[in-house]
């Protein structure tokens, strides 16, 4: 256990908080996971670069840790609050595809993304479709005295919870009560009583099939999106476990809606106790935003990681781009940031590089105190998950020479088990990623700087710049003095 203790951002209490875990050295995790029904933006992929630092941390602390994230291939609408259509039945009829074909598809694509930006597994992914059962015994149990069955399904009474909505903030409900569209969101489910209340189990309507649906008490159907979050975190972690997480948009419906239902089912009253909610921590990181539009998924061609990668960056870019911000303030995607962030993991791996090099030819030397950069560490990732410090932290002690090479590799080690760049692996070779633009073939590249070498080797210079301008106008930057010889550029955009 390290000495700084560990403060995070309640989402429910709008405080940072000490943390105190609910089972003695452990920590127990829920992160909302993506719905498989298309491939994940990177705006998506930063809620999970969040989750994995948190989980990091949590181990770096000395807990114990238990994460679980899961994967929805049911019940999402198009609109969170319950309007729409179901997102996987919608792709599946778009694709003509079988919707268990969507899901399967997606769900690799996303663990694709999972892996290549180095987020560590789960102790438990669940699939949602797994839990049918579990979520039916649920919501009997909770039906009675906190649901109402219309034509439609039936529906959580968001008026038998107390504080339902706190997690949205202070006074949520009346400034959503103002909103001409909450009112019409009720025109949309004839009899629901509440704009609030939402469905915990819808039926599939007379003389239609869906491809996924279940037998319940309630009829042929599906779960609800929020029903699914709640039975799959009870079951794998109990209540209350300590941490929730998920994207800000979560903290309006989802989140609120799922909170109300953990109160249902525990017999909690209201939220000033947090651990009532289900979780003693909610926690929210921001969006990605990105002003060109690319994110949204409806527009062609959207931002994927794949994207980047297809443009000549490194997976890795993007997550220090993520973590050079704060992750619950906002983070405007550009070409350029993460051109920055790329650069600035290019320097970090070279450095690991250097330090090797020195290892080796001074493997011994003064012993010097490095417990400073432990405890400046400690003192940044402990305060809320500073990440954008704990990276300057980790710059400095490259450039710390009173350090022994082995102590400052050590260190680095340390602080990038937390960061998860993947620093003491990755090669400057594995961060050479030929753009798919590229009209010009690695081998070719080889071949004129051999021809480039030989024209120095001959003084003719004229030749050897002519062959470098030549380079650079493909894309490639030549360096003199690199073993590496020559880098690609990445494509801006
Ligand atoms: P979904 O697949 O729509 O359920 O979203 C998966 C996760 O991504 C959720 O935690 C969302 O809150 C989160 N999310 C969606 N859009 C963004 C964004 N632009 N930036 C950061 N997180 C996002
Ligand atoms: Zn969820």
């Amino acid at each position: 256990m390290t000495d700084t203790p560990l403060k995070l951002f309640n989402s429910l209490t709008r405080a940072l908080e000490t943390f105190t875990p609910v089972h003695d050295g452990e920590a127990r995790v829920y992160s909302c996971g993506p719905t498989v029904y298309n491939y994940p933006h990177i705006g998506n992929m930063r809620a999970y670069v969040f989750a994995d630092t948190l989980g990091r941390v949590l181990s770096f602390k000395g807990y114990k840790l238990t994460h679980v994230i899961n994967i929805t291939d049911v019940g999402h609408l198009t609109d969170d609050a319950d309007a729409g259509e179901d997102k996987m039945e919608k792709m599946a009829a778009a694709q003509a595809q079988s919707i268990w074909d969507i899901a399967e598809h997606y769900k690799q694509a996303y663990w694709a993304d999972v892996q290549a930006l180095n987020i560590r597994q789960p102790a438990q992914w669940t699939i949602a479709t797994d839990y049918v059962p579990q979520m039916i015994a649920f919501a009997k149990g909770i039906a009675e005295k906190h649901c109402y069955e219309i034509d439609s399904g039936l529906y959580f009474d968001t008026t038998t919870v107390a504080d339902y909505g706190r997690l949205a903030g202070p006074h949520v409900l009346d400034r959503i009560e103002d909103e001409k569209s909450a009112w019409l969101r009720i025109g949309e489910t004839e009899g629901k009583r509440h704009w609030a209340d939402f469905a915990i189990w819808r039926k599939t309507p007379p003389g239609e099939t869906r491809q996924m649906e279940w037998d319940s008490p309630w009829g042929r159907g599906a779960p609800g999106w929020h029903l699914e979050c709640s039975v799959m975190s009870g079951e794998m972690l109990g209540f209350p476990f300590d941490i929730h997480t998920g994207g800000i948009d979560h903290r309006e419906i989802h989140h609120p809606n799922e909170i109300a239902q953990n109160q249902a089912h525990c017999c909690t009253n209201g939220l000033d106790v947090p651990a009532n909610s289900g979780a003693k921590i909610w926690m929210h990181n921001n969006f990605l935003i990105d002003r060109s539009g690319k994110m949204s998924k409806s527009a062609g061609e959207f931002l994927r990681l794949q994207l980047l990668i297809d443009k000549g960056f490194h997976p890795l870019a993007y997550r220090m781009m993520c973590l050079q911000a704060h992750y619950r303030s906002e983070l405007e995607f550009s070409w350029e940031n993460l051109a920055a962030a790329f650069t600035r993991l290019k320097r970090m791996v070279m450095a690991v590089a250097r330090l090797r090099e020195l290892c080796e030819t001074r493997p011994n030397g003064n012993p010097v105190e490095s417990v400073g950069f432990a405890k400046a560490f400690d003192d940044e990732i402990s305060n809320d998950l500073n990440t954008a410090n704990s990276l300057a932290i980790l710059e400095l002690i490259f450039g710390r020479t009173d350090l022994r090479p082995i102590e400052r590799l050590a260190a680095v080690e340390q602080i990038d088990s937390v960061l998860g760049l993947n620093l003491l692996t990755l090669t400057r070779a594995d961060l050479r990623i030929r753009p798919k633009s590229a009209t010009i073939t690695e081998a070719e590249i080889e071949a004129r700087l051999d021809e480039r070498l030989a024209a120095r080797a001959a003084k003719d210079f004229a030749t050897s710049d002519a062959i470098r301008d030549g380079l650079i106008a493909q894309g490639v930057e030549v360096m003199d003095g690199d073993p590496l010889r020559w880098d690609w550029k990445p494509d801006l955009g």
